[in-house]
């Protein structure tokens, strides 16, 4: 820190803060976790300063001998770890994998046949009016995908993002009644929008995804079928998931973060059969900037410590905290999206357990030392920026050490502070969805203990 110091006094003090914080407070964010100091050196090195657009042997560079033991290395870690037949280990992170897998659809299911059909191997040699016709059916594919509501990700083709422009898209969600997936609705969907692609995952479902029945949809109406399991790809890597509820043998192709319940660096990862593997491995430079050396490094010793045993201890206790920790709060009283969990995450439903707004909960738990997320839930009545949900998952304090006993405690405090916190008034005196009011003497008492855990 003293040569960060040395240049800019203020990074070095908010480099320390953040350890402070994170040190401190309760991290219940379902999408952090804690890197171990290994993974973080790997990626604070001189890698950082080399480019190598292209694939391993295969650069616009040169001098890229070590960058290609660093990304082989990550690939093959990636292959072993989940049993693919390809990885790619480039992408910057999981909304970048998830360009990079639209795009190899594409590529594959649309701009192939269209160059073979004109008998031509590159777009540059299409004629002016089949690159017109190309553009435009490029424009005219499909996309089904699980509704944000429910837990998707906007990424999966909804409007504010890109995706939502290159696709015309619908979306499946959750029976009312149970909260979980409706196969037999998704089955009816696809039967009649056709898509091209079929995604599956989420970063706010507390479930299971049975992606055998995924892949026999998308097989029956000719979509391809994407994972993006960029939450639960810890699961997968610890074998917690396996069977029906492992993506990697079921879907074409399986997108993933290595930061979240992976415990890597942040980025991304593109893992695929080999139907799509020559489209994955263009990712860069037709979708992605210059390769981050650095982080790929990184991104091999987080898989490389995925792959030793202890791991699955790990991804284990992940869950058996999260359900530690669903227990506590239903025992409580507090109302969970789907009753229950199986996976890193539960969605606490705040407005029917605590007539609390998402941001209220949020802020609220925030002063007490207690990191979480605002989340919408199904059909959610206060929208998606205040919404009725509060999203809390387990990597982080799993990685920290803390079993299901602990886990009881955690429940308990972030219950006593829901229970104590009040809405609050706008300045004119009329509810706000935003502010809250909670007792000082509670948060200061709650952020001591969560200090202390
Ligand atoms: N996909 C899912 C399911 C996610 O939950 C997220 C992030 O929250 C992403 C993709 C995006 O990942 P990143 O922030 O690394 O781009």
């Amino acid at each position: 820190l003293e040569v960060i110091r040395a240049v800019e006094p203020r990074i070095a003090d908010a480099i320390g803060q953040e350890v402070a914080d994170q040190r401190e407070m309760l991290k219940l964010i379902a999408s952090e976790n804690y890197a171990s100091p290994a993974t973080l050196l790997a990626m604070g090195n001189w890698f950082s300063d080399k480019y190598a657009e292209g694939t391993v042997g295969r650069r616009f560079y040169a001098g890229c001998r070590n960058v290609d033991t660093v990304e082989a290395l990550a690939a093959e870690h990636a292959r072993e770890l989940f049993g693919a037949a390809h990885a790619y280990a480039q992408p910057h992170s999981g909304i970048d994998a998830n360009l990079v897998a639209f795009w190899s659809v594409l590529a594959d299911r649309v701009e192939a046949p269209a160059l073979a059909k004109a008998g031509v191997r590159n777009v540059n040699d299409l004629s002016e009016a089949d690159w017109a016709e190309l553009r435009q059916s490029f424009g005219n594919q499909r996309m089904l995908g699980m509704s944000l509501d429910a837990g998707g990700h906007l990424t999966h083709g909804f409007r504010p993002n890109i995706s939502g422009k290159m696709f015309d898209q619908r979306s499946y969600g959750t029976d009312p009644a149970t909260g979980l997936i409706d196969y037999e609705a998704l089955r009816t969907s696809a039967r009649e929008f056709k898509p091209l692609i079929i995604v599956a995952g989420y970063s706010a479902y507390p479930r299971l995804v049975n992606f055998r029945i995924m892949r026999e949809i998308a097989d029956e109406v000719g979509a391809t079928l994407m994972v993006d399991m960029a939450h639960f790809a810890g699961l997968v890597a610890g074998k917690v998931l396996t069977g029906d509820f492992d993506p990697v043998p079921h879907a074409q192709i399986v997108t993933t973060t290595t930061h979240k319940s992976l415990r890597g660096p942040r980025g991304g990862m593109v893992l695929c059969d080999d139907s799509l593997k020559d489209q994955v491995d263009r990712g860069c430079p037709m979708v992605l900037g210059g390769p981050l050396p650095h982080v790929m490094a990184a991104k091999a010793v987080a898989l490389a410590e995925a792959r030793r045993p202890e791991f699955r201890d790990y991804a284990q206790a992940v869950v058996d905290n999260s359900r530690a920790l669903a227990e506590g709060l239903m025992r409580r009283g507090a109302t969970l999206v789907t009753g229950g969990t199986d996976n890193h995450l539960n969605l606490i439903d705040v407005a029917t357990s605590y007539g609390l707004t998402g941001r209220q909960a949020e802020s609220a738990l925030l002063d007490s030392g207690i990191v979480t997320n605002r989340n919408s839930i199904p059909a959610d009545p206060n929208g998606a920026w205040y919404t009725s949900g509060i999203r809390i998952g387990t990597p982080a304090l799993t990685t920290r050490g803390l079993g299901t006993a602990e886990m009881d405690e955690v429940a308990g405090l972030i219950d006593r502070v829901l229970t104590t916190t009040e809405p609050g008034t706008t300045a004119k005196g009329a509810p706000s969805k935003a502010q809250h009011v909670l007792d000082p003497k509670v948060a200061d008492e709650i952020s001591r203990r969560a200090t202390d855990l």
